[in-house]
């Protein structure tokens, strides 16, 4: 008899480790433990998406007729964490092996390789064949040069999966039509009405359980609408194939107040716990192409997301770990402000994005990299701390993926070994991408001076703080040319602004981080 171990980011029916279960004899065993709620304290929309969806996944096992023993959180007895439970289950069961599919998170890759010897049963991890790219292959393909750059792994995922290829060339004669994806919302434009999901009993049993017993974690709960099972998440991908993919291209990077999904896919956090797969959703992206329903930026966009930078940064945090998260290239040391979690800000663009990422544990692309990011990055924020907050909000966060982003792409931490130049921007870039600035008391087009946007000269103090560093990086040519033709005075004025600017965001009385005009 086995013992299949399921962890709560690994509810796919075709998962490595139900492979050969024998229903007469195996037993799957799930389990809902406090230490993964709390190590950080996530997000209260991503417990009950975990903790739904799990319940939901064991039913559909059971419906089956797969044995499954389910520990609940507030169940008597429950020791409240991975390894604590699988003794327990062990005890019970008396299995002669216990089978797992490689986990998400090296913490707790370092938990299972101990489980053998701790518990006294042998224990079988089993890769994890939901990617595309296995961690072993991609050491070996990035480590031959030119791949070891984002754009020429996605062209040979392209190469391998055939998708958008005419032979062996890119569909339309470019790999990348990310030129055409940067669009600014006309002004007013309303978003798309997106498909959302009503708790169903279960659920709301859930909901109840996670208000009750992580009353103090971030976010609200009213506005839940993730997809618990995979035939909700079938239907949040058709949402996106009709509703959003066919201007995902055009209005990519753009933001708007108010609008909180836009043409966004919103499926990352059903694929990352597994409703849904890589290969499934880029192969019906591509459909939508071949149907004439969706043009090939668009499309082409989409799918370098799920087969380009997903798989890049999974492969990247698995043959880097663990010394990737102990990097700190820019030194970045100051502690994340209050107002991360209150929202409590003047600046309106942090504001907007922290309060959508609290009433939805949502934001997308861009506002993670260029508003809460990017003012991480130019404020000098400890890369332990960012990741923490990131790894915390966000439904679709599990460690393999937020890490990566989080170190590598925002806080560049890793010295460049995922981005050759940080994505650093001022308020030029905000405004452009946005709507943010216009009702923001700040001075979108101010460097220094009372009313200057704080964007403005954090981004300019940045880069005479890492000059040093980026002077000489060709990417970076055109920012450091301006800094050059500047003044002497301008830029002692710009670092005794950003100077002031962190003394008061680390005052103690700072109330809720909140930087005020004048204040
Ligand atoms: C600072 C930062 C932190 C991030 N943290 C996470 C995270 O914890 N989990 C996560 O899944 N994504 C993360 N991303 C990537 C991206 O922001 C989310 O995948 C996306 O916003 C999810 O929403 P969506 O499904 O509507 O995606 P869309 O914008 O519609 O994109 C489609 C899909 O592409 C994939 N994708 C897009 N960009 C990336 C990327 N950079 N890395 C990996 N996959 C990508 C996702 O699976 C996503 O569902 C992060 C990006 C940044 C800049
Ligand atoms: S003016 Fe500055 S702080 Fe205000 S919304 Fe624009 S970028 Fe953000």
């Amino acid at each position: 008899m086995r013992l299949v171990f399921i962890l709560g980011d690994q509810l796919t029916r075709g998962i490595s480790s139900l492979d050969g279960i024998d229903p007469a004899r195996d037993v799957v065993l799930m389990v809902e433990v406090a230490a993964e709620a709390t190590y950080v304290r996530h997000h209260k929309q991503k417990l009950v998406l975990i903790l739904s969806a799990m319940r939901h996944f064991a039913e559909e096992l059971r419906a089956e007729g797969i044995a499954v023993d389910y520990v609940r959180l507030e169940d008597p007895g429950n020791a409240q964490d991975f390894t604590g439970e699988l003794a327990r289950a062990v005890a019970r069961h008396r299995p002669e092996a216990v089978v797992v599919t490689h986990p998400g998170e090296w913490r707790v890759l370092q938990l299972m390789r101990g489980w053998a010897e701790g518990i006294g049963v042998p224990v079988e991890i089993r890769e994890d064949d939901r990617f595309l790219c296995p961690p072993a292959e991609f050491a070996r393909l990035t480590a031959a040069g030119k791949t070891g750059r984002m754009e020429y792994f996605y062209r040979e995922m392209r190469r391998r999966t055939g998708l958008l290829m005419e032979g062996a060339k890119p569909l339309g004669g470019k790999w990348n039509f990310d030129a055409e994806n940067r669009k600014a919302l006309p002004r007013g434009h309303q978003g798309p009405q997106r498909k959302r999901f009503a708790p169903d009993a279960m659920t709301e049993e859930v909901a109840a359980l996670v208000e009750a017993r992580f009353p103090d974690h971030f976010g609200r709960l009213d506005r839940f609408g993730w997809p618990v099972t995979r035939a909700e998440a079938l239907a949040a991908l058709d949402d996106f194939l009709r509703v959003g993919l066919p201007s995902f291209g055009d209005w990519q990077d753009a933001m708007q107040t108010g609008e909180d999904f836009l043409y966004h896919a919103l499926i990352a956090p059903a694929l990352n716990i597994g409703l849904l797969t890589a290969p499934e959703v880029a192969a019906a992206a591509e459909a939508e192409y071949h149907a004439g329903r969706a043009p090939l930026n668009a499309v082409e966009g989409f799918i370098r997301q799920v087969i380009g930078w997903r798989e890049f940064v999974r492969g990247l945090y698995w043959t880097e770990m663990p010394g990737y998260a102990e990097t700190n290239a820019l030194n970045a040391t100051r502690p994340l402000p209050a107002f991360f979690w209150t929202g409590e800000t003047a600046m309106r663009c942090l504001a907007e994005v922290i309060r959508g990422t609290r009433d939805n544990a949502y934001a997308h692309h861009i506002q993670r990299l260029m508003v809460t990011g990017n003012f991480a990055l130019l404020a000098g924020i400890a890369p332990g701390q960012i990741e923490a907050w990131y790894l915390a909000v966000y439904a679709d966060a599990f460690e393999w993926v937020e890490l990566p982003n989080v170190h590598g792409m925002v806080a560049h931490a890793d010295g460049g070994r995922l981005g050759s130049k940080p994505y650093a921007a001022a308020a030029a870039y905000i405004g452009r991408m946005s709507d943010y600035c216009r009702g923001c008391g700040f001075d979108a087009k101010a460097r220094t001076g009372r009313k200057a946007c704080p964007m403005n000269y954090l981004y300019w103090n940045f880069l005479i703080t890492h000059q040093a560093r980026f002077g000489k990086n060709p990417r970076m040519a055109l920012p450091y040319k301006a800094l050059a033709a500047m003044g002497e005075g301008e830029r002692a004025a710009i670092t005794a602004e950003a100077e002031a600017f962190f003394a008061r965001m680390s005052a103690p009385e700072a109330p809720s981080g909140q930087l005020s005009l004048g204040w």
